[in-house]
């Protein structure tokens, strides 16, 4: 068993963070890379060592493979963490640190490869018996084959790229016309996002939710799943609010799900900390959707409701450590949601809005927890990812999670740059979410709701400021009626706030 001193972080922002705080932990030395633009970044403030990429832009920093593998190699560092995004799944950079013997944070290359591409992967889950999502397991070769294709499939259909990610490379076909325009828009966006034209057609399930198991397998073959992340709150097929546990299934499909993502996993030797994502129809069936061979954006809800910090899992099935648990001792605890707060203005059909922060106020307080990576002054930069913080509630139920997250998102104060936050507060008030009852057409239709705020909600707002403001000139403790909702208020204030 090989003990590490030092991991070097290739990434940034609120995972980079992440990342060196368990290192901290557990006496590891964190070293940092940034790129230009990130000299003043909290993860390179935090880290013990710090080394230049160069040049903002992603290929010639963050995804730099042969700049990052010299600063590891340098500095010495036993291993190399990849967080999400850039350079994590991505085969080449294992296979490079595996020539290098350096220890990726993550699956082997092989496994990593064949979870790359779509289609392979399909093929492969197929053969382990997993059910999969009616459609070819080949891209699509010509446009005569692409109409037989999708008649014997039936419509609605999505095409969707071969190397596709990050809600990326999807299209939804709903008749037949669209099809042979559809497709070669497909097939050339495939070829300039992802360097591959190949797309493949899959049957387009009706009102569906995503949910996904998140498992653990140790270099020995044990694995254990942690339970599941309802993450159907999506925009453009995009992740923005995740539970656990799901409100739409029970404990016997949990179990499961838990079980096939586990045999998904051994069936291609797939090892480390791994999401099998899963497609779950409206009458509970359920296929696979794909794996992320690495760890995921929704990670901490994981561990809030299991109490397993998932990086140190990661680090110590790199080192060679045995699981330390096995499934009976995982019992997750209470619920837990998180909300990606993203430096976009939900006013403006969620256009980027970087710059500096000029004021910043972080939540608190019980059942907590702000995974961020930004500190104020710093300026947000337009060439990456707009995530800024990850705003995580926990609660012995729903109901508390969702009180707690209401309440930290009004504590939350970012200035100088738009955020997300009124969206959040927005979905956290909608009866439909209250009640658990939502798939991933949600946000499509809440977004098709009015936003202007009606006269009577105007009223409603202007009534209850001006009870609040006898009640404190009453000096009574009551500021906040009971009987009138305080948070759907605040929802509200803020949506005209930001609209004057
Ligand atoms: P999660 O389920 O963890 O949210 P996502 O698929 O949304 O996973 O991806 C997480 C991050 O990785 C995002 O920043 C996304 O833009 C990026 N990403 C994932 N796959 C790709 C890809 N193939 N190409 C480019 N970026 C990707
Ligand atoms: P990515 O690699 O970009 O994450 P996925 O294949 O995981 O792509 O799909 C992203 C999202 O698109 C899913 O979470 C789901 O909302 C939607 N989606 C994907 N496939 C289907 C399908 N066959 N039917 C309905 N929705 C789908
Ligand atoms: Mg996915």
């Amino acid at each position: 068993m090989k003990k590490f001193k030092k991991i070097l972080i290739a990434n940034r922002g609120e995972i980079a963070v992440r990342i060196i705080r368990t290192c901290r932990e557990m006496g590891l030395i964190p070293v940092a890379v940034y790129s230009e633009v990130d000299s003043q970044a909290l993860h390179v403030r935090l880290a013990e060592e710090a080394y230049p990429l160069g040049e903002a832009a992603p290929a010639a920093s963050y995804l730099n493979i042969e700049k990052i593998i010299t600063i590891a190699k340098k500095c010495q560092a036993e291993a190399i963490h990849p967080g999400y995004g850039f350079l994590a799944e991505n085969h080449h950079f294992v296979r490079r640190c595996e020539e290098e013997g350096i220890i990726f944070i993550g699956p082997p290359s092989g496994p990593m490869e064949l979870l790359g591409l779509k289609t392979i992967s399909r093929q492969k889950m197929k053969e382990a018996g997993v059910p999969i999502i009616p459609g070819t397991l080949e891209p699509i070769k010509n446009e005569k084959e692409l109409i037989e294709q999708a008649e014997a499939i039936g419509f609605p259909l999505l095409l969707k790229a071969s190397a596709g990610g990050g809600g990326k490379g999807l299209r939804l076909v709903r008749q037949k016309e669209e099809l042979l325009s559809a497709f070669r828009l497909a097939a050339s966006e495939a070829q300039a996002s992802f360097g591959d034209p190949s797309v493949y057609l899959e049957k387009y399930i009706d009102e569906p939710h995503h949910i996904e198991i998140q498992i653990l397998v140790d270099n020995y073959g044990q694995a254990v799943y942690l339970g599941e992340r309802e993450c159907s709150m999506q925009r453009r097929y995009q992740k923005i609010l995740e539970e656990t546990p799901s409100p739409f299934i029970d404990d016997n499909i949990r179990r499961r799900m838990g079980e096939i993502a586990v045999a998904a996993a051994r069936s291609i030797g797939y090892r480390n900390a791994g999401t099998v994502e899963f497609i779950v129809d409206k009458n509970k069936n359920f296929y696979f959707l794909e794996v992320n061979a690495r760890l995921q954006v929704e990670h901490p809800i994981t561990e809030m409701v299991t109490g397993i910090d998932l990086v140190r899992a990661q680090i110590e099935i790199a080192q060679g450590n045995p699981l330390p648990f096995t499934q009976e001792q995982i019992k997750p605890q209470g619920h837990a949601i998180e909300c990606r707060i993203m430096a976009e203005d939900p006013f403006q059909n969620f256009l980027p809005s970087p710059g500096k922060i000029l004021y910043l106020h972080r939540p608190g307080g019980p059942g907590i927890r702000d995974d961020s990576g930004i500190v104020e002054g710093y300026v947000v930069p337009i060439e990456y990812d707009a995530l800024l913080s990850k705003l995580i509630a926990w609660g012995r139920t729903r109901d508390e999670a969702i009180l707690r997250l209401r309440r930290a998102l009004r504590e939350y104060q970012i200035y100088g740059i738009k955020t997300t936050i009124p969206f959040f507060l927005r979905i956290l008030d909608h009866p439909d979410f209250l009640a658990g009852n939502y798939n991933t057409h949600f946000l499509e239709r809440l977004e098709k709701e009015p936003l202007v705020a009606t006269d009577e909600d105007l009223v409603a707002v202007i009534a209850a400021a001006v009870k609040a403001y006898h009640d404190l000139k009453k000096e009574t403790s009551a500021v906040w009626p009971t009987k009138s909702h305080p948070w759907k208020l605040m929802g509200r204030i803020e949506l005209l706030r930001s609209r004057l």
